[in-house]
C-alpha cells in the first residue's frame, strides 16, 4: 500500500488565494487593508528567514506588512513599548512575536502584552483559555493547519482516535484540544510516555510534533492511518544539509492512507493560517462577517 500525499503546499496556496479574495474585497467595500505587524528580536538565522517569508506572502494578499526588527539586547520595557504601540494602531489587526526571544526577555510576559484579539499566534493566555473551554478564539497556526488538512481529507473526524506526539505550548497541547473539538479521541505522548510504539499504533490519525528526525517509523503505523508530520528538522546530506520531518517518510507512507511531506505539508499551512488569522481579526475588530 502507498498513502495518498496531502500536499500541504497546494492546500495553503488554495487559502492564500482565498485570503486574497476576501481583502480585495474589504478594500473594495469597505475601504480597509488588514495589516500584521510581525516583531523579531535579535539575529536569529533561521526566523530571519521565516520573518522574510511571512512579510513577503503578508504583501502577496494585499495586506499590509510592517516589520519591527529590534536588536538582541533589547530591554523587555522597550520591547514591551513596541507592542503598546501596535495594541494601540488601528491599521495593525494582527501581531505576531517571532520566538525563540533572547534568553533575557520573559516569553510568558511579552505574549501576555499582545491585545488578545490581534494575537494572530494564538499563545495569549486568553486565547489559550477560550480554546480550551470550546469558544470563539485566535486558533494557533500550526494546529490549525494540521486540522484544515485532516478535515479536507477525512471529512469528519468524530470519533477517530488521535495519537499527538508531543506536548508543547504552540503544537501539541493546541492540536489535542483542536482535535478533541472535532470529537476525535485524543492521546497526548510526549517524552515519558511508556510503550510509545503501542499508543502510536492504535491512532487513526498520528501527528508527530517532537523536533527529532525520522522519529517515528513505519511499524509504528496502523495501516491506513492518516500521518501528520509538524516536524522540520535539518540534517546532514552529503556536504549539503536537507529537511526532514519527525517521521520516517519512506517507511510510514508504505503504511499510512495518507501522509504529509517535509518540506511541502505543514510547513505552508503554517503561514497561510496566520494570514487568514490576520483577515480574521481585521474583520472582527469592524464588527464585520468573519470569512469561513
Ligand atoms: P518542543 O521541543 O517544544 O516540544 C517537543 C515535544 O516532543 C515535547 O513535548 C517533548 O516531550 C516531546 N518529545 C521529545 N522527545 C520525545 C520522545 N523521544 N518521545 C516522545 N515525545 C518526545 O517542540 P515544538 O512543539 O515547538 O516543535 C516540534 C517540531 O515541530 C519541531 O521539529 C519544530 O521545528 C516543528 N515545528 C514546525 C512548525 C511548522 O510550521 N511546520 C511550527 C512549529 C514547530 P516533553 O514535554 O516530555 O519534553
Amino acid at each position: 500500500m502507498s498513502a495518498q500525499v496531502i500536499d500541504g503546499k497546494a492546500f495553503a496556496a488554495k487559502v492564500r488565494g482565498h485570503v486574497a479574495e476576501h481583502v480585495a474585497r474589504l478594500k473594495e467595500e469597505n475601504d480597509l487593508t488588514p495589516g500584521l505587524a510581525v516583531v523579531l528580536v535579535g539575529e536569529d538565522p533561521a526566523s530571519q528567514v521565516y520573518v522574510r517569508s511571512k512579510g513577503k506572502m503578508t504583501v502577496e494578499v494585499g495586506m499590509k506588512s510592517v516589520e519591527h526588527r529590534l536588536e538582541a539586547d533589547t530591554s523587555e520595557a522597550d520591547l514591551l513599548a513596541v507592542i503598546a504601540d501596535l495594541n494601540a494602531d488601528p491599521t495593525i489587526h494582527g501581531i505576531l512575536v517571532q520566538l525563540p526571544l533572547p534568553g533575557h526577555l520573559n516569553e510568558d510576559l511579552v505574549i501576555n502584552s499582545i491585545d488578545p484579539a490581534k494575537d494572530v499566534d494564538g499563545f495569549h493566555i486568553s486565547n489559550v483559555g477560550l480554546l480550551g473551554t470550546g469558544q470563539k478564539s485566535m486558533v494557533p497556526c500550526t494546529p490549525l493547519g494540521c486540522l484544515m488538512m485532516l478535515r479536507d481529507h477525512h471529512g469528519s473526524l468524530s470519533g477517530m482516535d488521535a495519537v499527538v506526539i508531543g506536548r508543547s505550548n504552540i503544537v501539541g497541547k493546541p492540536m489535542a484540544q483542536l482535535l478533541l473539538g472535532d470529537s476525535c479521541t485524543v492521546t497526548i505522548a510526549h517524552s515519558r510516555t511508556k510503550d510509545l510504539p503501542d499508543v502510536v499504533r492504535r491512532a487513526d490519525i498520528v501527528v508527530a510534533a517532537v523536533g527529532r528526525p525520522e522519529m517515528v517509523p513505519g511499524d509504528w503505523i496502523k495501516p491506513g492511518a492518516t500521518v501528520i508530520d509538524v516536524g522540520i528538522n535539518r540534517v546532514p546530506n552529503g556536504e549539503k544539509t536537507k529537511l526532514v520531518g519527525d517521521v520516517d517518510y519512506a517507511s510510514c507512507a508504505e503504511v499510512a492512507g495518507a501522509i504529509t511531506p517535509v518540506p511541502g505539508g505543514v510547513g505552508p499551512m503554517t503561514i497561510a493560517c496566520l494570514l487568514a488569522n490576520t483577515l480574521t481579526a481585521c474583520c472582527r475588530a469592524n464588527g464585520l462577517k468573519e470569512p469561513e
